[in-house]
This record gives structure tokens, sequence and C-alpha cells, in this order.
């Protein structure tokens, strides 16, 4: 729905996006969640230039080694 602009479920166009939190036992993460107002099924996505820190970050509360 991100890349396509249409909803995978129900095939409307024009999702809205919006910015939403993902609450993981190592933090919360800003994501951008895209809904289908016909539908209802969203989806969410962490910001790609971020998936590295994130990693680091799980990585490290979770206690992996350097
Ligand atoms: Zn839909």
């Amino acid at each position: 729905m991100k890349n396509s602009k249409v909803c995978p479920k129900c095939g409307a166009s024009d999702p809205e996006r919006t910015k939403s939190f993902l609450m993981k036992s190592w933090g919360a993460v800003e994501v951008e969640q895209w809904c289908c107002l016909s539908c209802g099924y969203s989806e969410l996505w962490m910001p790609e230039d971020e998936i590295e820190s994130l990693t680091e970050k799980r990585r490290k509360r979770l206690g992996g080694k350097e």
C-alpha cells in the first residue's frame, strides 16, 4: 500500500497516510501508517533510514554482544 498507493485487500486507491507509534519491548518506534478508508485495512512501516539504528537499539536492549 505504501508503494502502490492501492489497498491490497479491497483495491481502493488513495489510502490515508498518517503517523503512529509501535511499542516494542525495547522502546517505541515512530512509524508511517497507511490506512484504507474503504475497508479499514492498515499497514505500518518503520522509517527505512532508521532501521539500522533501531536494530542496534534492539540488540543493546536485549543484551546482545557487541
Ligand atoms: Zn481496503
